[in-house]
């Protein structure tokens, strides 16, 4: 294989372990009538082919942004990409042109949207915007296409499959429907899935049905699987490392076992602390007090400090950089030792 096949998207083969996606000192921001907005400020990470990176903030965070920067499908304007690169398989994809672009979006790096109903056209049947995708990118016959659709239908454990192939959106329950949206997003058989709140819309039981049908496909199929979320819950299971974002940047990094085992910034300290506990049962749930900053006018010093239960002076005035606290574990909290030292001995039943 010559390097240039290595390093060329459409020819780009995925490696075990080779990255697949790097995300690179990212910035974008939204020129308003009202003001510059800074969405995202500084983000870097990175998946590899058969990895499993779960993004996670409230609304506003900057970890949907930073999916459609990723994807192209960035509002610009308003959007304006102001630094960084965002490279497939090495290459600054920021750089490509509009074709390339395309080319890539879909078939090598696909999306799952969280509300499968507007996703969905309601006009045409299931099985037609399946075939769809194997007519327009693959060239197919409309039999063939068809006979494809139900393939993916099946797949993705749609019950009597060649039955529904001509039902309509309308027609599928939610969970359905989020099933079909993976059919599509897997139709082309991408390396890289970006799920932007896939189960937000749906009940918990249905939540972890589809979730695990993704982690099953993206295990068997090796590909690389950003899962954004709101929700610690959703991505404990099936993640195999988690960014926590906050006012556009990344505060915390770490496998999923050691975030979940001792966090070592005080705002996934209080996301963990949030989740409902069954052994808690009767206890007040808690609650990070106060709002996530405008983006209009993020707080000088540590963005999260007007919350922070362990903010002090240095917070107010110096903005924390994404400190290595052990290795392979990152956070951007002045105090970020301290803080795992606290999480690692409360979660011990120490103080
Ligand atoms: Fe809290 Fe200060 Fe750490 Fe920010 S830097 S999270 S305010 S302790």
């Amino acid at each position: 294989m010559s390097t240039n096949q290595l390093t060329d998207p459409q020819h780009a083969e995925t490696l075990p372990g080779a990255p697949l996606l790097e995300v690179d000192d990212l910035y974008v921001e939204f020129r308003t009538r009202d003001g510059v907005a800074k969405a995202i400020n500084g983000v870097s990470y990175s998946v590899n082919a058969g990895e499993t990176l779960a993004v996670l903030g409230e609304s506003g965070s900057g970890k949907s942004v930073t999916a459609q920067t990723v994807m192209g499908i960035l509002d610009m304007p308003p959007g304006v990409i102001t630094g960084g690169e965002v490279r497939f398989h090495g290459r600054d994809m920021l750089k490509m042109s509009r074709e390339e672009r395309r080319r890539i979006r879909g078939r090598k790096i696909a999306m799952i949207f969280q509300d499968a109903l507007s996703a969905l056209n309601p006009v045409y049947s299931v099985g037609f915007q399946l075939a769809e995708m194997f007519r327009v990118h693959e060239g197919m016959s409309r039999r063939d296409a068809k006979a494809k659709a139900v393939e993916l239908m099946d797949l993705v454990r749609i019950p009597a499959a060649k039955e529904r192939v001509n039902d309509y959106p309308h027609q599928f329950s939610g969970g359905m429907r989020q099933r079909i949206m993976i059919a599509m997003a897997m139709a082309l058989d991408p390396e890289l899935i970006i799920a932007d709140e896939p189960t937000t819309a749906l009940d918990v039981t249905v939540q972890a049905q589809v979730m695990d049908l993704l982690a099953e496909l993206q295990r068997e199929r090796h590909m690389g699987l950003i899962l954004i979320t709101h929700d610690l819950g959703v991505v404990a299971d099936v993640a195999d490392k988690i960014a926590v974002m906050y006012a556009g940047r990344i505060v915390e990094e770490a496998s999923v076992h050691e975030l979940y085992a001792s966090p070592a910034h005080p705002y996934t300290e209080g996301l963990l602390a949030s989740i409902p506990r069954l052994d808690l049962k009767g206890q007040e749930l808690y609650a990070i007090k106060g709002l996530p900053p405008n983006l209009m006018r993020i707080p000088p010093g540590c963005a999260f400090n007007p919350r922070c239960p362990y903010a002090q002076d240095v917070c107010r005035t110096d903005v924390p950089p994404l400190y290595e606290v052990v290795p392979g574990r990152h956070s951007a909290c002045h105090f970020a030792g301290q803080v795992l030292e606290h999480s690692a001995n409360t979660k011990n039943g120490g103080s």
